[in-house]
């Protein structure tokens, strides 16, 4: 039976809107349903950064720069501060063109690729709340049944429902998100998952957080104990930051109240508490237990999965919306191949599986790596005085870290044995340098600490 669609998309934030927007191009029938009222944050929260890779995706899909940045912070550099031990400064080499990375806020930011679609005469989009999948007698998902709000786009709230509608088409993809609902009634296993050695996150906004230095311009600033607890600082337009606590999850004992404990937490902190003496809190602490990062089956027959509900992960590196984005270029890709005819339907998801596992697991494995070497490892005081103040000091180690995170440098490699020998070269030279009076500029001295 003849179908008005080609592809249902369940979900329209960037996964659900970046894949509509690759199939609109190519002038495929796309409806995707969203069930909340654009703009407005996402249900898993989420203070994102967006990295050059992740801008040169959004550049592909002919998103002008100017209408995300214009609610955003560009920053040019990222401070890292170990305690109180140093703080390194990191500056931007040239990735993919650009030199710098964006702060944003996720409600404009949704809705900017959001009203992108509008540009696709095929890509419809409505609000509406998926409830069920229909399947055939043969279990194969044919469509998606479920209501929009009782009179149209722009009413919101639960008791609005409107009639219940089936809507069918040969492909439904979940972009809905880390706990996807098309992935829990299309039955997907999760096929990988790394949920042991994970952190837990709460965070919220605050406004006049004094800078790290006086006059400096708004950056990055992740401050970390080295003792399981790091506090992430996003800057935001109008003088707000977000202060994010990211902590080993076994340690997180909120006793109740995430508010009170997030505040006596960051508070507990002399570098923090001293920054925050004039700044108040504009926000209420949201915050996401027990991050899980991991892999669902990609698809099966009538259905596919993307983004988040495909591959969910440690917000550590800010991989997200890029591996959204990337998952969804291949998606396409696939789609297409199958669209032309020649590919057979069982065919076009293990060939994505296939492909997102490829350009995606290096940067699963770097992140899982990450959260068990730097939240789960304490490492001791000799080896934070040198190794560890060598390598965040070492320009080599800065632009190399900088270009992994803008997916320019493979993360299975991105730190070669080579290279960290070069860096522990540079860093004692330059301590033996320093005893004789002649300190390098790069890599200070170490310092006290406690
Ligand atoms: C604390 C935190 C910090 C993060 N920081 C970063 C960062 O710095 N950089 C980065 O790139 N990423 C970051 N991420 C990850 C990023 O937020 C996600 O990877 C990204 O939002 C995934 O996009 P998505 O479209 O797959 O899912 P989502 O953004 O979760 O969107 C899913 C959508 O599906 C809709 N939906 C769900 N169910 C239904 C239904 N039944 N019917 C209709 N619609 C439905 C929802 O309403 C939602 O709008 C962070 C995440 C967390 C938790």
């Amino acid at each position: 039976m003849a179908t008005p669609y080609d592809v249902i998309i369940v979900g329209g934030r960037p996964a659900g809107a970046s894949l509509a927007a690759r199939l609109g191009q190519q002038g495929r029938r796309v409806l995707v349903l969203e069930r909340a009222e654009l703009p407005s944050l996402p249900n898993v929260p989420s203070c994102p950064t967006l990295h050059m890779g992740t801008l040169k995706l959004l550049d592909e899909l002919g998103i002008d720069e100017a209408a995300y940045g214009k609610d955003a912070v560009r920053f040019e550099q990222i401070a890292v501060q170990f305690g109180a031990w140093f703080t390194s400064r990191f500056s931007f080499p040239t990735v993919h063109g650009r030199t710098f990375g964006y702060s944003i806020e996720r409600a404009p930011f949704d809705l900017t690729l959001w009203e992108h679609l509008a540009r696709y005469p095929s890509v419809t989009r409505r609000r509406f709340t998926v409830t069920a999948l229909v399947k055939d007698a043969a279990g194969a998902v044919i469509g998606v049944q479920g209501h929009g709000p009782r009179s149209g786009e722009g009413e919101s709230g639960e008791g609005e429902r409107g009639e219940d509608e089936r809507i069918e088409a040969p492909w439904v993809v979940g972009a809905d998100g880390r706990f996807s609902f098309v992935a829990r009634e299309a039955g997907a296993k999760v096929v990988e998952e790394a949920a042991e050695k994970v952190s837990t996150v709460y965070f919220t906004e605050w406004e006049g957080l004094a800078p790290l230095a006086p006059g400096m311009a708004p950056l990055l600033h992740i401050y970390t104990t080295g003792r399981g607890l790091n506090v992430l600082m996003f800057p935001l337009p109008g003088n707000r930051t977000t202060l994010c606590l990211h902590q080993r999850a076994d340690r997180v004992d909120i006793q109740g109240d995430a508010e009170a404990y997030y505040e006596r937490t960051l508070r507990g902190i002399p570098a923090i508490a001293a920054r925050l003496q004039d700044a108040r809190r504009v926000g209420r602490v949201i915050g996401l237990k027990r991050v899980g990062n991991g892999y669902r089956e990609a698809g099966g027959r009538g259905w596919l999965l993307v983004g988040d509900a495909l591959h969910y992960k440690d917000p550590v590196d800010g991989q997200g919306i890029y591996d959204a984005l990337i998952e969804t270029r291949i998606l396409a890709e696939e789609l297409e191949r199958w669209f032309a005819g020649g590919v057979p339907v069982d065919a076009v998801a293990p060939a994505y599986e296939r492909r997102t596992r490829q350009t995606t697991h290096p940067m699963y494995r770097a992140t899982v790596k990450r959260i068990a070497d730097e939240l789960y490892t304490e490492p001791p005081v000799p080896i934070i005085r040198t190794l560890i103040r060598w390598m965040l000091h070492d320009p080599v180690y800065q632009a190399r870290f900088l270009r992994f995170l803008g997916r320019d440098l493979d993360p299975a490699t991105w730190m070669p044995p080579g290279v960290v020998a070069g860096i522990v070269a540079r860093g004692i030279w330059s301590d033996v340098r320093r005893l004789f009076g002649r300190p390098s500029p790069a890599i200070p001295g170490p310092v006290a600490g406690t």
